[in-house]
């Protein structure tokens, strides 16, 4: 490769006419918004980019950019409370068009990807973009550390459930006084 390629500035035509590939790899706290969202900074993200140009009859090429990414991300275990080692993977193709109008457009009309062709496109922010999007909503361990203790949590459960009233339980309560009568 005779060209240099810069993550945080990628000119993507060019990028993808060498083939080319970058790949990094950065602490959790390198992507601020990502360590926003987990509950501390030791985690790790690893990725690849690579660039591919489609020929096309007529025209100047498809331009593609496929993307994995991988992330460790400590967050609070919703059913333990303690901190959850969760994984994130994203393996995604994003086609690349003239503008963004017409990114918008294609983006709207097709299942593929589509973004806007820049000089100095920031693929980290992509990355970032991606990964947030897998973070789950419920983080969760596969199989908790510690033995939970549900006895609390269950009596309380089958309290409400008993002090609830049933609407028509009422009702028939009702008919039945007027028949009484
Ligand atoms: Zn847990």
């Amino acid at each position: 490769m005779s060209k240099e390629f810069s993550e945080a500035r990628l000119d993507v035509r060019a990028f993808a006419q060498a083939e080319g590939q970058l790949q990094g790899q950065a602490p959790l706290s390198a992507f601020s918004r990502l360590a926003q969202d987990a509950a501390g900074q030791d985690g790790e993200v690893r990725w690849q980019a690579d660039g591919e140009l489609v020929a096309q009859a007529g025209g100047s090429g498809h331009v593609w950019l496929h993307l994995q990414a991988e992330a460790v991300v400590p967050m609070t275990c919703q059913r333990c409370l303690t901190t959850a080692r969760i994984p994130l993977e994203v393996h995604r193709s994003f086609r690349f068009v003239a503008d963004e109008a017409t990114a918008e457009m294609e983006d709207d009309d097709s299942e593929e990807d589509v973004l806007a062709l820049s000089r100095e496109f920031d693929l980290l922010q992509l990355i970032e973009d991606e990964l947030l999007m897998e973070l789950p909503v419920v983080p969760r361990h596969e199989a908790c550390p510690e033995p939970v203790n549900m006895q609390s949590s269950d009596a309380d459960f089958v309290q409400a459930g008993q002090e609830k009233v049933n609407p028509f339980a009422v009702l028939r309560g009702l008919d039945v006084g007027k028949k009484a009568d």
